[in-house]
């Protein structure tokens, strides 16, 4: 140590030695948790405020032990929220995170970079220029990508549609109309609401028998609006439902946006993981005709939130949008090639975002998650499978991107009506959740209630599926479930 370090205090730091252990007790703990995941029953607890009363406290004065405070919120934190990284976690998207993404967030903090800046951080942006270029490579972009990373899917969607604005409409929204699939997610309808549209402007399309836009209804609503005086913006395309995991006709879409001048987003938010698998990628034929393009790598690239990307073929679509420049960052500005990120969306500071997946993909190799997202896909499939076999089961949606819906219909000849049956299959998820054994949720297709699987975890076992699936089918027969 220099003699100006021996002698200054920092109220905040603790002698060498302590430091150190702190950092590896918990590096301690979140291994274990990672190594013996599915070893946490129930898979989800299911605790409610009064089961964490103990977290309800004053704000402390005074200083407490590092060690004590340390491992008791451990203990009273994280062994009560729901376990998103177990192998038997199959509701929303699972998110199992790794190790390599995990240990990068912890030295994105405590090196604390500033991602907003590009002068005197140019290693940081690198990182994040260069990952951003990987993913719209693999894309089928055979130019340098532009975009950023942001904190999830909807601020990527939100981004993408306040770019679509300023580049179609020079902000005027004035009779804009912004077309979407019936399954398309929520945050487009909320990113619309928050960037100033009206809910009329907002076009909600009919799906194909798969639960897909319909590129023939788009052709017409978009007609139709245009002999009335009106302007269509924007057509956002889904890369992987939600609901289903599936995947609009990219190319017949991106066909409707060039004939009539239209912006085309493309939400691969969940699904664009699989862009990296040829088993998969003729799904996504077209993505590369996309304007922009929404992509979570805390769904389906394995990462720890927040982690999310929104691609654009022109960085100047970025900083045209948001770039402002206020005297006090003047001496940091940067303009062309190498800009700020701070001038690309709305957050001026950013963490590090990019690092955990550049430093993750670096560790284990792009093969590795290939065959992770490779080894979802056949578990869905396989889950397909044992639900087609199950007694008084059908299964609504095939196994699309990693999702499967089925749902329970009971005996042909004494079928209960179609709200008895949503009934049923509601308290069958829930029942099935209460076993502690696997976590299921239900979403609706149309008026049907169904359970959705996405057994996408990349140590998620055949021998999970029939183990679950058993479970519910004794559910099934209990009639004080159905
Ligand atoms: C999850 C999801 C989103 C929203 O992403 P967040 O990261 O949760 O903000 C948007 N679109 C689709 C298709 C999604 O699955």
């Amino acid at each position: 140590m220099t003699e100006s370090s021996t002698l200054r205090h920092n109220p905040f730091a603790f002698d060498a030695e302590t430091m150190r252990r702190l950092g590896y007790r918990v590096v301690d703990r979140v291994v274990e948790r990672m190594l013996h995941a599915e070893d946490v029953r129930p898979v989800d607890p299911d605790k409610g405020l009064d089961d964490v009363a103990p977290l309800r406290r004053p704000m402390p004065d005074a200083p407490q032990n590092p060690e004590q405070v340390v491992e008791q919120a451990i203990d009273d934190i994280f062994g009560n929220t729901m376990n998103l990284m177990h192998p038997r976690f199959y509701a929303y998207m699972p998110a199992p995170g790794n190790l390599i993404s995990a240990l990068a967030d912890f030295m994105a903090s405590g090196f604390n970079v500033f991602a907003g800046i590009t002068p005197h951080n140019h290693a940081a942006f690198e990182v994040e220029r260069q990952t951003v270029d990987w993913l719209g490579g693999r894309f089928g972009w055979d130019f340098p990508s532009s975009g950023l990373f942001v904190s999830g899917g909807s601020a990527a969607n939100l981004t993408a549609l306040a770019l679509a604005r300023h580049h179609q409409l020079n902000d005027d929204m004035t009779g804009a109309v912004v077309y979407c699939s019936d399954q398309t997610h929520s945050s487009i309808e909320r990113s619309m609401y928050v960037l100033g549209f009206q809910p009329d402007q907002l076009r909600l399309i009919k799906c194909d028998a798969d639960l897909r836009l319909d590129p023939e209804a788009l052709e017409q609503a978009v007609r139709t609006d245009l002999e009335a005086g009106l302007k269509p913006l924007c057509v956002v395309g889904n890369a992987g439902t939600t609901n289903t995991g599936a995947v609009d006709p990219l190319s017949e879409l991106a066909d409707v946006c060039e004939r009539h001048d239209l912006w085309f987003h493309v939400d691969a938010a969940y699904g664009g993981g699989a862009v990296l698998t040829p088993q998969t990628r003729t799904l996504f034929a077209g993505i590369d005709r996309a304007h922009t393009i929404a992509v979570d790598p805390h769904k389906w690239l394995f990462q720890p939130f927040e982690c999310a990307v929104i691609l654009g073929r022109e960085q100047s679509w970025f900083t045209d949008t948001f770039r402002v420049l206020p005297a006090y960052l003047r001496d940091t500005d940067v303009t062309g090639e190498v800009c700020n990120y701070r001038d690309m969306g709305a957050q001026l500071t950013r963490s590090f975002k990019a690092l955990k997946l550049w430093l993750s993909l670096q560790v284990y190799g792009v093969d590795t998650f290939i065959a992770a997202v490779e080894h979802g896909l056949a578990i869905a499939r396989y889950a397909e499978q044992r639900a087609a076999a199950l007694p008084g089961f059908e299964v609504t949606t095939p196994a699309t991107l990693g999702v499967l819906t089925c749902r329970w219909i009971g005996d042909a000849d004494a079928r209960p009506d179609d709200s008895e049956l949503n009934r049923v299959n509601h308290r069958l998820a829930q029942a099935l959740t209460r076993t502690g054994f696997t976590y299921v949720t239900t979403t609706d297709l149309g008026s049907r209630t169904v359970l959705r699987f996405c057994p996408i975890h990349p140590a998620a076992t055949e021998r999970d599926i029939d183990e679950t699936f058993d479970r519910l089918q004794k559910l099934a027969v209990n009639p004080a479930v159905a």
